[in-house]
C-alpha cells in the first residue's frame, strides 16, 4: 500500500549501510535509522495513535527526534514539532490548538507539562537530549519492522507553527505532496546527490532544518553531520568533512568573525545556502572575498517551504532572493486591491504551487484572509522584481511605516545606515507619533569597539534620503533582538520604543 512521503524519503533506503547521520563520536546508517523509526511507529500505535492524530513534540534536537518524524510519516500520524524556547504556558496554546493526542517533552519538564497535558486529555511521554526517556523505553521493546500505513499525497503530514514574528503563531497544515514536491524541486535546483555531506546545525522544529535540509538529504540518500546546534568550534571542526551547508545569516556572520574560517578550510565545498532572514549584501561580498564561494540565498516560509532561489549555475545576486522556483507561480500585487503590479513596483508577494499549504489549523478566518480561492497565498512580504525576474524583499507588510501619509520601507533606510562608519547593522521601525501617525526610529548596533558619531550619521542620512523618511530618533544597542532563526524581532523593538514621541 502506498504512502508517498514514507516510500519516497524513507522506505527506499531499506537495508542501506550508508551513514545517514554523522554524530560527534558515532554514526547511524540508513538501515539503523529505519529500524529506530519502525520501533517508534510501533510505540505510537501502542499509545493508541491513529492516522490523522497529532503528536506535539518539544524536545532537544536528536536522532531520536528525527526518527519520530519518520515514525509519524510511516504511521500516518501528523508530526507537530515545537520551538524549544517556548515556555510551558506558551505550550498550552499549541497543545490545545492542535488537539494533540500525544505530547513528547524533555524529562526535565515532565511535571509542568503533566499539569498542561492531563486536563487536555493528551498522553505524555519523554525524550531527552541524549535520546533516553519513556518514549525511547517503549520504542526499545518494539519490533524493528512496522507495516507502513497507506496514505494519499493529499493527506496531512505535519502541522508546523510559524515563527510568530508578526503575531501569534499559526499552525500551517502541510500535506505529503506539499513536502515532497518542494524537496524534489530543490534537489534538482541545487544539484544535491547521494555524495553530499550536509553540515546540519539548524534546529529541526522549523521548516529550514526539518523539511528543507532533512527532506532533501533523505530524497538523495546523502549524509548529514548532525550537530545539536550551531556551535562555532564544532562547525569549524566539521567543515572539512562536509560538502554543503544550510544556514541562517547569523551562521555566516559568526563564521566570518573567526580567523580560523579560511578559504582553505572550505576549498572543497560545493554549496553554502542561506535563508530564513535577510542576508546582508555585505556579508555575501565578505564571504566571497574570504572563501571564493558565493552564498546562494533563497526565500521561503512555514506555509510554503521554498518559493524562490538564486540559481545554482547562473548569477547569484547579493541582496536578492533570486528567481521563482520551477512550479512556483509568483506575483507582486497591490496590497489594497490584489491586482498584479507593473514590473519593478513594490508590492506583496503572492505564491501558488504544489508547495502551498492547505490552510491554518482551526483558524478559518486567517486562512480565508491569506489564502485566496484561486490558490494564491498572500505571504505578507513586500518585494519588487527586476526585469530579469530576480526578487528583492524590502520587508514585511506589517513592518511598513506610514508617516504623514507616506509609505516608508524600513529596508531602504537600513541600507543607508548600515553604510555609515562604525555601524554593524540597524533596524528601522515605526512607532506612534502624535502628528505623523508613525515616526521613524532607527536602532543602530555599532561594530565591536566603535563609537558612533550620531550627528554625522544624521547628516549622511539627510543627504541620502527624502526628509519624510528620516529617523526622528536614534537608539544605540549592543545587539538586535533575534529569535533562533536569526529573525529580527521588530515587534519587540516597536513595543520597547513605543513611547518615543509621546
Ligand atoms: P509569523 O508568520 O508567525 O509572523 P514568520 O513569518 O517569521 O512568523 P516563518 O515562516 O518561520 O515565520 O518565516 C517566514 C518569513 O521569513 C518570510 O515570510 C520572510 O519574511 C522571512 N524570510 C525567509 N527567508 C528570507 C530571506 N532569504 N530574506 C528575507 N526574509 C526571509
Ligand atoms: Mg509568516
Amino acid at each position: 500500500m502506498a504512502n508517498p512521503l514514507y516510500d519516497t524519503l524513507f522506505a527506499k533506503h531499506a537495508g542501506s549501510d550508508k551513514p545517514f547521520l554523522i554524530l560527534a563520536d558515532s554514526q547511524i546508517t540508513y538501515a539503523e535509522f529505519l529500524a529506530m523509526a519502525a520501533q517508534t511507529a510501533n510505540a505510537l500505535s501502542q499509545l493508541g495513535l491513529a492516522p490523522g492524530d497529532r503528536v506535539a513534540v518539544q524536545v532537544v534536537k536528536s536522532p531520536q527526534m528525527l526518527a519520530l518524524y519518520a515514525a509519524c510519516a510511516q504511521a500516518g500520524v501528523i508530526f507537530l514539532p515545537l520551538n524549544t524556547a517556548y515556555t510551558a504556558n506558551e505550550l498550552a496554546y499549541f497543545i490545545e490548538n492542535s488537539g494533540a493526542k500525544l505530547v513528547v517533552c524533555d524529562g526535565a519538564r515532565l511535571d509542568e507539562m503533566q499539569a498542561i497535558a492531563a486536563p487536555l486529555g493528551a498522553t505524555l511521554r519523554t525524550l531527552n537530549a541524549d535520546g533516553t526517556g519513556s518514549l525511547s523505553d517503549l520504542a526499545a521493546e518494539q519490533p524493528t519492522e512496522f507495516e507502513t500505513v497507506a496514505r494519499d499525497g493529499e493527506d496531512l503530514a505535519a502541522f508546523l507553527y510559524t515563527s510568530g514574528t508578526t503575531g501569534r503563531s499559526k499552525g500551517a497544515m502541510l500535506t505529503q505532496n506539499n513536502l515532497l514536491s518542494n524537496a524534489q524541486t530543490l534537489v534538482k535546483y541545487w544539484h544535491f546527490t547521494g555524495d553530499d555531506v550536509l553540515l546540519h546545525a539548524l534546529p529541526i522544529f522549523h521548516t529550514h532544518g526539518l523539511f528543507v535540509a532533512t527532506n532533501i538529504m533523505l530524497a538523495v540518500g546523502g549524509s548529514m553531520i548532525f550537530l545539536p546546534k550551531f556551535d562555532l568550534e564544532a562547525v569549524i571542526a566539521h567543515l572539512p568533512r562536509a560538502t554543503s551547508m544550510m544556514g541562517v545569516p547569523t551562521f555566516y556572520t559568526r563564521l566570518l568573525g573567526d580567523g580560523r574560517f579560511t578559504g582553505d578550510l572550505v576549498s572543497h565545498f560545493r554549496l553554502f545556502i542561506s535563508g530564513s532572514a535577510p542576508l546582508l549584501a555585505e556579508t555575501h561580498v565578505q564571504f566571497e572575498t574570504r572563501t571564493g564561494h558565493r552564498i546562494l540565498e533563497r526565500y521561503g516560509m512555514t506555509e510554503t517551504n521554498m518559493n524562490t532561489s538564486n540559481p545554482y549555475k547562473g548569477d547569484r545576486r547579493a541582496g536578492t532572493v533570486g528567481l521563482p522556483l520551477p512550479d512556483v507561480e509568483l506575483k507582486i500585487t497591490d496590497p489594497e486591491t490584489g491586482t498584479t503590479l507593473p514590473q519593478g513596483q513594490i508590492g506583496i508577494i503572492e505564491v501558488r504551487g504544489p508547495n502551498v499549504f492547505k490552510g491554518y489549523w482551526q483558524m478559518p478566518e486567517k486562512t480565508a484572509a491569506e489564502l485566496r480561492e484561486d490558490g494564491f497565498f498572500i505571504t505578507g512580504d513586500l518585494a519588487q522584481m527586476d526585469a530579469d525576474g530576480y526578487v528583492t524583499i524590502v520587508g514585511r507588510a506589517k513592518d511598513l511605516i506610514i508617516s504623514g501619509g507616506f509609505n516608508i520601507y524600513p529596508k531602504e533606510i537600513e541600507l543607508v545606515l548600515d553604510e555609515q562608519p562604525g555601524v554593524l547593522e540597524s533596524a528601522v521601525i515605526g512607532v506612534p507619533h502624535p502628528d505623523f501617525g508613525e515616526g521613524v526610529v532607527a536602532v543602530l548596533v555599532p561594530q565591536a569597539g566603535a563609537e558612533l558619531d550620531l550627528a554625522a550619521i544624521e547628516t549622511a542620512a539627510a543627504q541620502a534620503l527624502a526628509k519624510f523618511k528620516l529617523p526622528k530618533r536614534y537608539v544605540v544597542l549592543g545587539s538586535l533582538p533575534r529569535n533562533t532563526m536569526g529573525k529580527v524581532q521588530k515587534a519587540a523593538l516597536r513595543s520597547d520604543y513605543a513611547t518615543s514621541f509621546s
